[in-house]
């Protein structure tokens, strides 16, 4: 497994394992334990998600030594501002049963997010949170933020996946020293991924499933992602991509597929985000 190191010199593995819309509790913690066994390190849920103490508790009783995990969580929108961060950020640590998180995004760009980012900062600074980032910055409020905060954001993550590249933002969050990680790496299998012909072509050369094709060309990207499956034989085939190479001829080939835009979830409708405010 490889690791990136962020601008504050902690190292993140680059292949990670995402838990959305995994809201049983039992079901969330077998699946952790499975990606755990798999051989993933990174773990990412979120307060939203409602399955924090599921994941802790497969944390937890996986003989993986806490250090050698990386957990991520978000704090969401109801729990932007100073004190309401703060408090958040307590109640996700208890559900999680841990005395630090590795990575605390916050999860939207709307609300007090400055407010949030203060108290973000200052739990950076106690030790326990090890980096602190941000998801679904568009390049103006991420530049924006850049420009007014003391700490410059680890990690954006944001939907990224062959139909939304993020090419030029991408190249934003680079020169900030921002690094990029995909949510929605395998376009949550939308607008026919899996059965994509041109990515199912590219997979015959390889011998290797659309999925895989897709994780690798995140990882030559320098993308982390955090694929997410409740089924063990695709943990362990999404996390199988350290063996092949796309060539820059079959990148090229995925580069032309990007529509530019969003196609899970677009932050620029203001129905999406009345929604998001109401979940
Ligand atoms: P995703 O990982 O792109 O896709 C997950 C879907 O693909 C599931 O339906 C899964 O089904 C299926 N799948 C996975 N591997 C497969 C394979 N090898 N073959 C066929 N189907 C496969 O979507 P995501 O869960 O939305 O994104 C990943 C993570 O990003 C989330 O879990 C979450 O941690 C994070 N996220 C963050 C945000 C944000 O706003 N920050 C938003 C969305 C997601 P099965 O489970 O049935 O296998």
């Amino acid at each position: 497994m490889d690791y990136i190191v962020l601008n504050n010199g902690v190292e993140m593995p680059i292949q990670g394992f995402g838990v959305f819309q995994i809201p049983d509790a039992a079901i969330c913690e077998h699946t952790v334990a499975d990606a755990i066994s798999v051989g993933y390190r990174l773990i990412d849920t979120a307060s939203v998600h409602g399955n924090e103490h599921a994941v802790g508790a497969a944390i937890h009783k996986s003989s993986i030594p806490r250090e050698e995990l990386f957990v991520t969580t978000k704090a969401w929108i109801s729990e932007m501002g100073y004190i309401q961060t703060l408090r958040a950020f307590e109640a996700s640590l208890a559900r999680l049963e841990l005395d630090y998180i590795d990575l605390y995004l916050i999860h939207m760009p709307f609300g007090d997010y400055y407010g949030a980012w203060k108290a973000m900062e200052e739990l950076y600074a106690t030790g326990r949170i090890r980096a602190i980032g941000v998801c679904n910055f568009n390049s103006n409020r991420l530049m924006d933020l850049c420009q007014n905060v003391k700490i410059i954001p680890a990690v954006n993550q944001v939907e990224t996946h062959p139909y939304t590249q993020q090419t030029e933002a991408m190249q934003i969050m680079q020169s900030l020293g921002v690094q990029t990680e995909s949510w929605g790496p395998l376009a949550e299998g939308s607008n026919g991924l899996f059965t994509n012909p041109v990515l199912s072509a590219i997979g015959r050369k390889y011998n290797k499933s659309v999925a895989q094709v897709v994780l690798r060309w995140h990882l030559q990207r320098g993308i982390v992602a955090i694929p997410k499956s409740v089924h063990k034989e695709r943990m362990a085939e999404n996390f199988a991509i350290g063996d092949f190479l796309l060539s820059d001829e079959d990148m090229a080939v995925i580069a032309s597929m990007d529509t530019g835009h969003s196609v899970i979830l677009d932050l620029h409708d203001p129905k999406e985000v009345e929604r998001l405010y109401n979940i």
